[in-house]
């Protein structure tokens, strides 16, 4: 495994797996680190429904399992670790897996991004003892409860539905009355009678005993008026962070962290590519990263015929 490789692959996801399968039948035999936990965002989804080829719609995990085999069936390599960290300072760059380095003459980066956390007072104390960032991993551990939702985009509404196949009731809190949610998200969500949508809401403090979480102190942000609110459960939905820091700031990333590509899908580093989620401001679905991943796969393929060391 240790000898030079062609490219190296960080992160799955829609991304990863379309530039494995794309990379492995342009016969570079690409290598990928998956991650430990493998698939990226869609394994923490539950239903797809605009992905195009699944009429009746596919649940996440299956999806990315599918997009994995597909990747292998070309002898796509995919090692479930994630990397330490990486060198490009040089050509052949180094990627360090647990202690171990391997070479590449060309890297993908598709590592995607990951949930923010709203750090509210007590925050810390309650992650998994009632507060979650997935509604998938954990919804049906609120059973006949009440339970809360932040945010007010597609995801907030995603999670809020689900959470309805569990819980009593849904409270979405937003911090404004406009939502950046897609129109028939907003209203599928809006409609479902165990939800309710409670605008100018900001957590200021969440509220526990010995059990774990019992309600939240909401403040409203037009006149810093407090009032508090009951539940067991809560799931924060308020967007992602790229997962960058590995990098170590050896490309171009911009304020938020996300890469900056420079020429099609190259990074500042010639030879060093990124799709996906790690890249996307805008898009941020399924299929557009699958097409940023197969856009990277090429541009790398053409630069490595320019470029043979
Ligand atoms: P968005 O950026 O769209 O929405 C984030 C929401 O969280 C906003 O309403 C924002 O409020 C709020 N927010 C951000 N920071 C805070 C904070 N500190 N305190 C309180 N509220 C905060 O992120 P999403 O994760 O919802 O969606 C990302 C992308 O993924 C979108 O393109 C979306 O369409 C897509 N997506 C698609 C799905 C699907 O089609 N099945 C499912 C889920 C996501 P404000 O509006 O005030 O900024």
């Amino acid at each position: 495994m240790n000898k030079i490789r062609n490219v190296i692959i960080i992160g799955s996801g829609p991304a990863g797996y379309t530039a494995g399968l794309y990379a492995a039948r342009g016969m570079l035999n690409p290598l990928m680190f998956s991650g430990y936990a493998s698939g990226g965002q869609l394994m923490l989804t539950n239903d797809v429904e605009n992905f195009p080829g699944y009429p009746k719609g596919i649940n996440g995990p299956e999806m990315m399992m599918e997009l994995r085999q597909q990747a292998e069936r070309f002898n796509c390599e995919i090692v479930d670790k994630n990397v330490d960290s990486v060198d490009f300072s040089s050509r052949p760059f180094k990627v360090i897996v647990a202690g171990e380095e391997f070479q590449s003459r060309s890297i993908i980066l598709c590592t995607g991004a990951e949930a923010i956390w709203l750090d509210a007072e007590n925050e810390e104390a309650q992650k998994g003892r009632g507060i979650s960032t997935c509604a998938t991993c954990d919804g049906a551990f609120f059973k006949d409860e009440e339970v809360l939702v932040i945010g007010g985009g597609d995801s907030a509404m995603e999670e809020a539905t689900f959470l309805t196949r569990f819980a009593s009731k849904v409270t979405i809190l937003h911090r404004r009355d406009i939502f950046k949610a897609s129109s028939i998200m907003y209203k599928r969500a809006a409609s479902n009678p165990k939800i309710e949508i409670k605008p100018f809401s900001q957590i200021k403090k969440w509220i526990s005993n010995e059990q774990g979480l019992i309600g939240a102190v909401l403040e409203d942000p037009r006149n810093n008026s407090i009032e508090e609110i009951k539940a067991t459960g809560a799931f924060i939905a308020i967007g992602h962070k790229p997962m960058t820091e590995f990098l170590n700031n050896q490309i171009e990333i911009d304020h938020e962290g996300y890469i900056l590509h420079k020429e099609h899908t190259m990074t500042s580093v010639s030879g060093v590519f990124a799709a996906g989620d790690v890249v996307d401001t805008r898009y941020r679905q399924a299929i557009t990263a699958a097409g940023m991943g197969c856009q990277a796969a090429i541009d790398c393929e053409r630069w490595l015929e320019d470029n043979a060391q």
